[in-house]
């Protein structure tokens, strides 16, 4: 990526916004590869009783505390209040840009972009299709617009990495007027799934050019089929509820149950969104919660099933995906589950082992990077995935471009 042509103290704010929570990093560092984060943090309690915390680089507490300076809804005043403390605690340092992680890009945007007004238009076009999501990604920008409007804007899609796979990967069998009205496989994860293809060469250079599936395991979860670093197929759609349980979303439902839902028991589009978002998955199946580590630690047999479940379901979509793209050469385990569950990864693996999979448990237990067994005939790898880098990576990227168009 082309360097910025600005001095190491310039300092690139990497935003992701959510309904009631601001995660923000500061990176810097010089060029866009080289950059490191210094400060990371959040705002939460966003609409109730925010309160800001934010760790340096050592992962110290530089500041945790309630922030009753501005009003809980006031997305301008906290951004602003935090625009000041990190202009205050980077002594020396300049804003350059900030990037912001957009969940939804639709079929109009593949690739960042510098944030306008027109821009921000069209992305309030793209609200129904992630309403959970794209508002507060809005939000965020249009509030950092208004307290400083000079500081340029990127956005950066969790769509935009799947804009490659072929189209019958993207396409559900429904009426094609209603596919060209953008009802389609999209599929999200995509800033994760692109640092994973730009660091797995650099473990295991022999893999450049494979076939590996990606399992995303976090609250959210997705897998994600990649050829030669790009994506060919994903588990997530239309929105980020299909494919795997997650968390508290059920993952692939038969439509059917839905239907059933609003006939028979009155569910209407509020409900089920509900019901869908917040009530299934983990939490659901479990009764306890939505937490991994919960449901590890726990001796009821429901939760024991709901880690089954999942596992199970992760397996069956890493040969699913093998099979979509004719091969398996590597699989990768990253995000919160993926990189600390040894019990997800093992249950995984063993389900896997017709294809070949085995891990050596020790190398397992200890968080290796490579985690396969000697004899595994499917390497497979821990990665801790970085979505914040590459947001940060692109939108100084998107700044470095427009310089040099404006200068030439
Ligand atoms: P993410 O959305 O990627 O931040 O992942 C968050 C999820 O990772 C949490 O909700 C936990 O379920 C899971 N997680 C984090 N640490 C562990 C751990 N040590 N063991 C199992 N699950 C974990």
């Amino acid at each position: 990526m082309a360097a910025l042509s600005n001095s190491s103290e310039d300092a690139c704010l990497v935003i992701n916004a959510g309904s009631s929570s601001l995660k923000f990093s500061v990176f810097q560092g010089g060029s866009a590869s080289e950059i490191e984060p210094v400060v990371t943090g959040q705002i939460s309690g966003i609409g109730t009783a925010p309160h800001f915390q934010a760790k340096d680089a050592q992962r110290r507490v530089l500041a945790d505390g309630v922030l009753d300076e501005v009003g809980p809804a006031d997305r301008a005043g906290l951004l602003g209040f935090l625009l000041n403390w990190i202009r205050h605690e980077l002594k020396g340092a300049t804003l350059v840009a900030a990037g912001h992680r957009v969940v939804h890009g639709g079929t109009r945007f593949s690739a960042p972009v510098r944030v306008t007004a027109t821009v921000l238009d069209q992305l309030e076009e793209l609200i129904p299709l992630a309403p959970l999501h794209e508002p507060h990604n809005i939000a965020a920008m249009r509030a950092l617009a208004q307290v400083y409007p000079s500081l340029p804007q990127v956005a950066c899609f969790d769509t935009a990495f799947h804009q490659t796979q072929p189209w019958q990967s993207q396409t559900f069998a429904i009426p094609r007027e209603l596919t060209a009205e953008g009802i389609r496989r999209y599929g999200f994860h995509g800033l994760s799934y692109e640092y994973i293809a730009h660091r797995l060469p650099q473990v295991a250079p022999e893999l450049a050019n494979a076939h590996v599936v990606v399992c995303h395991l976090g609250s959210g979860a997705s897998l994600c089929a990649m050829r030669a670093g790009h994506s060919v197929d994903t588990t997530m759609g239309f929105t980020a509820l299909d494919g795997v349980p997650m968390g508290t979303r059920p993952g692939a439902i038969d439509p059917g149950v839905l239907i059933y839902l609003m006939r028979e028991k009155g569910y209407g589009a509020d409900e089920l969104e509900k019901l869908l978002y917040h009530k299934s998955g983990m939490l659901g199946v479990s009764g306890l919660s939505n937490d991994m580590r919960d449901l590890e630690n726990s001796d009821l047999p429901a939760a024991a099933e709901a880690v089954e479940l999942f596992c199970h379901n992760v397996a069956k979509q890493v040969a699913a995906l093998a099979g979509s793209m004719g091969g398996l050469d590597a699989v990768v385990f990253t995000a919160g589950v993926g990189e600390n569950s040894t019990l997800v990864r093992a249950r995984v693996a063993e389900k896997l082992s017709w294809l070949g999979v085995a891990i050596d448990p020790a190398a397992n237990r200890a968080k290796a990077t490579r985690i396969s067994a000697q004899e595994s005939r499917v390497p497979v790898f821990i990665i801790p995935t970085d979505e914040e880098r590459m947001i940060a990576r692109h939108t100084l990227g998107v700044i470095a471009a427009t310089q040099l168009s404006r200068a030439a």
